[in-house]
């Protein structure tokens, strides 16, 4: 065990003394004294403490600033590299803020103050703590990019030293770079950090995978570098023969990513690593596309895998030409090619856009990239309704591309990848959303399903009348389309059945000879029956959350104590009086206008045999076949009624789940994605365990049975999902009512 304390084998001068050469080699003006005063500072303040590897703390700050000097090459700059140096004073010295804008001036100690404020927030701790360092980090890095920089520097050095700390402590942290930190170098385009954080966390996660694609990727190396000379001998030939300067090189695999790409493509280890990596850098634009050319004229290229990210950049700046070939003895290579200022920007993103004077702004193109994850963050903070779901959202938005497309006046608006024309329309206007009819892109009337690509203008078709759909929200990919339309069909749903409460209650009094009491006496009324406002006791009565007798018995104590002798309870003539909106899902013997609902205990779909139970009151009640509830024994013969499905193309109708598996991180957010997948809507879900065991709820919607069959199948496949069933109440569950659920009406 390295745990122990052992004596130092680094020597933090010589390290130094390394840091200063490299930073005068690529920059003759680097300012080494105010450097090695900030040295001299860090060192004395941080005295004899020790990281837990033995060595002296100070080293730590110099191999972070070692990092960033290798990362930014020539735009390195003294600022930045004293930041490095005194990331930790203030935090674990005696040194105060005030000394060090003393000795440093202003913008080196906001930035050691923004860093201190980072790192005094706990690691890998509850996830509102974690949310909360995510947040204040994303905010204090929009202000500069150096904060970042100089934050992933100091975790790429924990991680290369983390074996030196406690299991419970690394378990968190390489967690923590895996979901935060890799995703974040990625989006800023900084792929070299990316690799490394990904593999060293992946290292330490999960030590046994990685040994083995470790140990594999050792046996085939021989192998694979003996074909790739050959392919790259060939490719370097015809270059040279067309007179392209070009740089012919092979790519190295990641574990990471080949670990990732196994999980995710369900494919073994040898399909992954037996697709080649090339690269071919050359020195123009022009020659970009001429050795394209000549690839795809030496082998055949694979159709529809070719990509040209040199015309439409992706959102971190990346450019490059995308092809994947069959070399030979029918090799797959994937083959990029690009200039080799794009391939600086491939390797650092916003980083090989830094160049700061001191005081300075950002460079456009990075302030732009980082100004895009800062609105997003803040998009994404105002959706979530729990710190967990801004994490999640985090997580799978830093690593989502983005696309890039225009009004009709020429004005940008960036959307996530796979965006429709209602993110689009939403984006510019709720009430634009909301009105869509309609698309056209690049002029040309598209579905309002489809995917905007970067480059297409976009023209949204909006009638006053129109209004959203439930379908939409199987498409849509951004927060703010989907939380909007799912407000809409909640305000709708509450007028319709304001109105249906109305009506019920009108004909009510209508059929009593009852005289409609005045507003100002409505409200009391449904003050008394603890309803706010008549309007709220209306939508009650219409989505059945009060019984029409209640409130009408509250209106006319008198009349109704007279009216009391029963009328014949349950006949369909008595239904026919319950007039309501049309009904939906089913029809019944011809019958118009009766009031349906859909049993909470078994929630049918269409598929499923059914059968309707008059109620009380409270029209049919559509009962699986099957269920307990509507069970020939428990129900008088008079008070069944034949029912068929009769479903609109675009009704759904809401399912229980019950989920069973074993608790892991992200269970929650892949059992999700697995519905989303399928083009379902999750209305709630909720999650909870005991021990290891995990049980859920997801209330879905689903067209049919042949849906929510394939919903059911395809969260069975999750990783940890032992189990999915259908939620049926048996027993002693009363038959209108099943406590605890939502009130949902189908459509
Ligand atoms: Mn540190």
């Amino acid at each position: 065990m390295t745990n122990q304390l052992s004596p130092s084998n680094r020597n933090p001068d010589i390290l130094f003394a390394g840091l200063l050469m490299q930073a005068k080699t690529v920059r003759p003006r680097f300012d080494v004294d105010r450097v090695r005063r900030a040295y001299d500072f860090s060192k004395a303040a941080h005295g004899y403490q020790l990281r837990r590897s033995g060595d002296p703390y100070i080293t730590h700050c110099v191999e972070a600033a070692l990092i960033l000097t290798e990362l930014l090459e020539t735009s390195i700059d003294e600022t930045i590299i004293i930041a490095a140096l005194l990331h930790d004073v203030v935090e674990d010295t005696e040194v105060t803020l005030d000394d060090v804008e003393q000795r440093f001036g202003p913008t080196v100690a906001r930035l050691v103050d923004a860093l201190t404020k980072i790192s005094g927030l706990p690691t890998g701790g509850r996830l509102h703590e974690q949310a909360n360092t995510f947040r204040k980090m994303l905010l204090s890095m929009a202000k500069d990019i150096r904060v970042v920089l100089i934050k992933l520097a100091d975790r790429l050095h924990n991680m290369r030293t983390l074996e030196h700390l406690k299991p419970e402590r690394v378990m968190s942290i390489a967690r923590e770079t895996l979901d935060i930190y890799a995703p974040l170098a990625h989006r800023l385009g900084i792929a070299a950090f990316k690799w490394e954080l990904e593999d060293l966390a992946f290292k330490h996660l999960n030590p046994d995978l990685y040994r083995e694609l470790a140990g594999k990727v050792e046996m085939r190396r021989a192998e694979r570098e003996r074909y790739l000379d050959e392919v790259k001998g060939t490719v370097h030939r015809r270059l040279v023969q067309m007179g392209i300067k070009a740089d012919v090189q092979g790519r190295p695999k990641h574990f990471y990513s080949i670990a990732k790409k196994m999980q995710d493509q369900g494919r073994p280890f040898e399909e992954i690593y037996d697709l080649l990596g090339m690269r071919v850098v050359t020195t123009s634009v022009d020659d970009c596309y001429k050795a394209i050319g000549a690839v795809h004229n030496l082998y055949t290229p694979i159709h529809d895998r070719f990509t040209d990210y040199i015309a439409t950049p992706k959102t971190n700046m990346y450019q490059s030409l995308h092809t994947t070939v069959l070399g030979p003895r029918n090799v797959k290579i994937e083959v990029q090619i690009r200039t080799r200022e794009m391939h600086r920007v491939a390797e650092l993103g916003v980083a090989a856009h830094y160049s700061y004077k001191e005081g300075g702004e950002a460079d456009p193109a990075a302030a732009s990239a980082l100004s895009a994850i800062m609105q997003q963050t803040a998009q994404w903070s105002e959706d979530a309704t729990s710190p967990g779901e801004f994490l999640e959202y985090l997580k799978i938005g830093l690593y989502q591309d983005e696309v890039y497309v225009f009004t009709p006046r020429g004005d940008l608006v960036r959307l996530p990848k796979g965006s429709s024309p209602i993110d689009f329309a939403y984006q510019i206007h709720t009430q634009v959303g909301e009105r869509t009819v309609g698309a056209r892109v690049n002029s040309r009337i598209v579905p309002l399903r489809s995917t905007l690509a970067s480059g297409d203008h976009v023209e949204i078709i909006t009638s006053q009348h129109a209004q959203p759909s439930a379908d939409w929200l199987g498409f849509v990919q951004t927060s703010r389309a989907r939380s909007k339309i799912r407000r809409w069909m909640k305000s709708q749903r509450h007028e319709q059945s304001t109105a249906l409460g109305r009506e019920m209650f009108q004909k009510e009094l209508k059929r009593l000879r009852l005289k409609l009491p005045a507003p100002e006496q409505l409200d009391d009324i449904a003050q008394a029956l603890g309803y706010e406002g008549a309007e709220n006791l209306f939508a009650a009565l219409g989505n059945g959350d009060a019984g029409l007798k209640q409130v009408v018995a509250k209106a006319f104590p008198e009349e109704v104590e007279r009216e009391e002798r029963p009328r014949k309870p349950f006949s369909l003539e008595g239904l026919r009086d319950l007039a309501r909106l049309p009904a939906r899902g089913v029809s019944i013997q011809g019958l118009q206008n009766l009031m349906i609902s859909f049993a909470k205990c078994c929630m049918p779909v269409p598929g499923d045999r059914i059968t309707g139970v008059i109620t009380r009151g409270r029209g049919v009640t559509v009962h699986r076949l099957n269920c307990p509830n509507a069970f020939e024994g428990r129900i008088e013969p008079e008070r069944r009624i034949r029912v068929d499905w009769d479903v609109d193309r675009d009704q759904s109708f809401l399912v229980k789940l019950l989920v069973t598996g074993i608790e892991r991180r992200g269970l929650l957010a892949d059992v999700a994605k697995a519905v989303s997948a399928t083009n379902t809507n999750i209305r709630t879900a909720d999650m909870g365990s005991i021990a290891e065991r995990v049980r859920g709820t997801f209330f879905v919607e689903v067209r049919n049975l042949r849906h929510l069959e394939r919903v059911i199948k395809a969260v069975k496949d999750v990783k940890g999902v032992t189990d999915v069933e259908r939620h049926q109440v048996f027993g002693d569950a009363r038959i209108e009512d099943s406590e605890g659920e939502p009130e949902e009406e189908a459509g």
